[in-house]
């Protein structure tokens, strides 16, 4: 008896290492990947090939999705390229400064090879971290130095990854173009359904683009179409950068949520993490809880600041579904239908209130009687505040939002309003 309880203890340790301490419980659940979509792919450029810039990134800006660039600080003579890759959203990260084979390397000699990279980087592209590295020629080097600079780094093993990678400090990437094992659109389709069957995350390895004169080239035709086949699948696929993605792996392992506050209209959750470095560990992991009895929607806000949120149903189940930084917050769940606008039929029926998009504006017409500093708020088409943009600047009686933050497409309602008034809209974005 004593024996099997022995036995029981370990197989419960055994169980909570192997899923890193997560402690979310009914009626919270956290989403294995982003949006609670099935599986995750990242599509990696290493080398800075021409194609990649000339083609590649206009075709993920096109489709919305962002990629990751492996830089080679010593190759880069004009940054100008990857500071304006890093703006638009995608990742700028470590291929170290020379291009050596790390392994029997000096440790000295590699940290001033990861160093002076993140370094460079770090300098020239100022709106992100560089906090991800690939090896050259795919060989490890010293273990303690990439977990020193890096959330996660990539090797090219060859394999789809699993929920969790066996090593965050080499996880596998799958090569694709000419010498690779990825060539065609049929190629690309079959390691995405294959990635979504094993609920992992996919990794490709690019180099040249068409006739870049860069390794192993893929037709940027091919390309598109593989972005095109993710999009038509939007529920399924997760496309984001290599860093963004071992970010959400390592946070939603680790992480915790528990209500501080709940009252009949309103529920506060501390949502957190057990990661030390907050300023690398900032990117929102994807939550459920399901609506409570009585509530129609509900607002959600992180930090005072409206979060993605939407009312969602399972098999009949009700959930609201939102999305939270660990450790970035106090976040509040309020009833809504009441708050956020007083009645949704109302608000449909009166819209007076122009607006129309502009790429990734959302553009309005200034009533002649509005306020200086007016409030525009969104809220979906079921009510729920999406963002809020107060002291909205004003141009000629044009005033313009942005809608960087929209994911996907879909309907909008529009409130402008000002201590006295307010007038609406309602508008359809697509991206
Ligand atoms: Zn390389």
């Amino acid at each position: 008896m004593k024996l099997i309880a022995k036995y029981f203890i370990i197989l419960t340790f055994l169980v909570a290492t192997q899923t890193g301490f997560s402690q979310v419980a009914a009626p919270y659940q956290v989403g294995t990947w982003q949006g609670f979509r099935t599986c995750a792919i990242s599509y990696t450029f290493d080398d800075g090939c021409a194609g990649q810039f000339t083609k590649a990134i206009p075709i993920f800006d096109e489709a919305g999705y962002k990629l990751t660039l492996f830089t080679i600080s010593s190759w880069i003579k004009d940054w100008t390229d990857l500071k304006n890759a890093a703006l638009s959203g995608h990742e700028v990260a470590n291929h170290t400064d020379t291009h050596p084979n790390l392994t029997g390397m000096a440790v000295d000699k590699q940290e001033a090879e990861l160093k002076t990279c993140n370094d460079l980087i770090n300098l020239n592209v100022t709106n992100q971290q560089c906090l991800t590295m690939a090896y050259p020629y795919c060989v490890k080097g010293n273990d303690a130095l990439h977990k020193k600079y890096f959330i996660v780094a990539r090797g090219c093993q060859g394999f789809i990854e699993g929920k969790t990678p066996g090593d965050m400090m080499n996880v596998s990437s799958i090569m694709c173009g000419a010498v690779g094992s990825v060539k065609l659109v049929k190629d690309f389709k079959g390691k995405a359904d294959q990635a979504a069957n094993q609920k992992g995350w996919l990794v490709y390895l690019i180099h040249g683009i068409d006739n870049d004169g860069g390794y192993s080239p893929l037709s940027s035709d091919t390309l598109k179409a593989s972005l095109q086949y993710l999009k038509a699948n939007d529920a399924k696929f997760w496309v984001s950068t290599f860093g963004n993605i071992g970010r959400y792996v390592k946070e939603r392992n680790c992480v915790s949520v528990k209500e501080t506050l709940v009252s009949d209209a309103s529920i506060s959750i501390a949502v957190t993490d057990t990661l030390k470095k907050d300023d690398w560990y900032n990117f929102p992991l994807t939550f459920r809880r399901t609506l409570p009895a009585g509530w129609a929607s509900a607002t959600i806000t992180q930090n005072g600041k409206p979060v993605h949120s939407s009312v969602i149903e399972v098999s009949s189940v009700k959930y609201l579904q939102f999305e939270a930084v660990p450790d970035g917050g106090t976040v509040v769940i309020s009833k809504a239908d009441a708050t956020g606008l007083n009645d949704l039929n109302d608000f449909q029926k009166g819209r007076n209130l122009r607006v129309w998009i502009d790429g990734n504006s959302l553009l309005f017409k200034v009533p002649v009687s509005c306020l200086p500093y007016p409030t525009l708020s969104l809220f979906s088409s079921n009510g729920m505040l999406v963002n809020s943009f107060n002291h909205c600047q004003i141009d000629g009686g044009i005033g313009k939002v942005s809608l960087e933050t929209m994911r996907k497409s879909e309907v909008l309602l529009v409130r402008l309003s000002d201590n006295q008034s307010t007038w609406s809209s309602q508008i359809f974005i697509q991206k």
